[in-house]
């Protein structure tokens, strides 16, 4: 496995996998790997690429009052993952690598997707996700990049950055991997002391509430919002910041449940905020 931190190194390296034949796969991450970022490995290693694990934890995508300095970076634990998990490259680049002096250029997806949840939070979010992303498409050129379904709302502006610019590679969406207990996997969990770890199972626990009722054919979306609105305001270490219940493509509210419905929310537990969300077919999860 090679870890370089040059864009010029990735370049010939990944130049010389492409001259022998082999597909490329990239995987974007921000480290403190876990098996929800190895997921996205094993799908690129299954569909036979030669593996480009991105490690850069992006300022722009951070606000100022939010967590980039304190963002965990176990640089050394990661590169043992990686390693294990067959990756090719590690790509690890510092930020004037990425954001040479005078930077300026920035790519904004407008419109309804990125002006609702996350949009809502954290304003300059998406244009910094979909900025470097961007600039990581056109250093790599992969075929495949691989995404996490438990970041669902960044999954779809990723897709319709990628269609709108005609940039030719396919975004691969991965499922969510949970704890055993249902937590879904985060880089921000190991910031939860033992009782707010606890109290995070609410986010799991409120998405099955709301997969039951939709499999018992209530339909009345704002009965199941309630629903799981009770369930987050009982849990007492637990703020909601949004709950959804929305047509998994456009991310647009639904009044009714007609078919795949997607339920998307965002809780504080503590000072940490945790997103979580689940893909519901009327009787028949997915
Ligand atoms: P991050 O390092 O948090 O920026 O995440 C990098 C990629 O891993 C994104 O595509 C995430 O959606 C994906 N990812 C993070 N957590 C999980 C998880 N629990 N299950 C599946 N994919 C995940």
């Amino acid at each position: 496995m090679l870890v370089v931190e040059r864009i010029s190194d990735l370049r010939k390296a990944i130049d010389e996998a492409k001259l022998i034949g082999r597909t490329v796969g990239l995987v974007p991450t921000m480290g403190a790997l876990h098996e929800g970022h190895l997921s996205l490995v094993k799908a690129s290693k299954d569909a036979g690429d030669f593996t480009v694990v991105s490690i850069f934890v992006n300022p722009t995508q951070f606000a100022p009052t939010e967590d980039l300095q304190k963002y965990p970076r176990p640089f050394e634990a990661d590169t043992e993952k990686c390693e294990e998990a067959g990756v090719d490259i590690i790509f690890h680049p510092s930020v004037e690598e990425m954001y040479p002096a005078g930077f300026s250029t920035y790519i904004n997806v407008e419109g309804p997707l990125t002006e609702l949840w996350e949009g809502v939070s954290r304003p300059t979010h998406f244009r910094g996700v979909v900025t470097i992303c961007a600039k990581l498409f056109a250093v790599v050129e992969p075929e495949r990049a691989y995404f996490g379904m438990k970041d669902y709302q960044q999954l779809k502006v990723i897709q319709k950055m990628v269609r709108e610019l005609n940039i030719p590679l396919n975004i691969i969406p991965v499922p969510i991997v949970r704890e055993n207990d249902g937590l879904a996997m985060s880089s921000r969990n190991i910031y939860l002391n033992p009782q707010e770890r606890k109290a995070a199972l609410v986010l799991y626990r409120s998405l099955l509430r709301a997969r039951d009722l939709i499999e018992s054919k209530e339909t009345n979306a704002e009965i199941i919002r309630q629903f799981v609105h009770d369930t987050i305001t009982a849990e007492p270490l637990a703020t909601e910041d949004y709950i959804a219940v929305a047509d998994p493509e456009t991310l647009q509210p639904v009044e009714k449940i007609k078919g795949r419905t997607l339920i998307a929310l965002a809780v504080r537990i503590g000072k940490t905020r945790l997103i979580d969300n689940m893909l519901i077919k009327p009787n028949k999860p997915v």
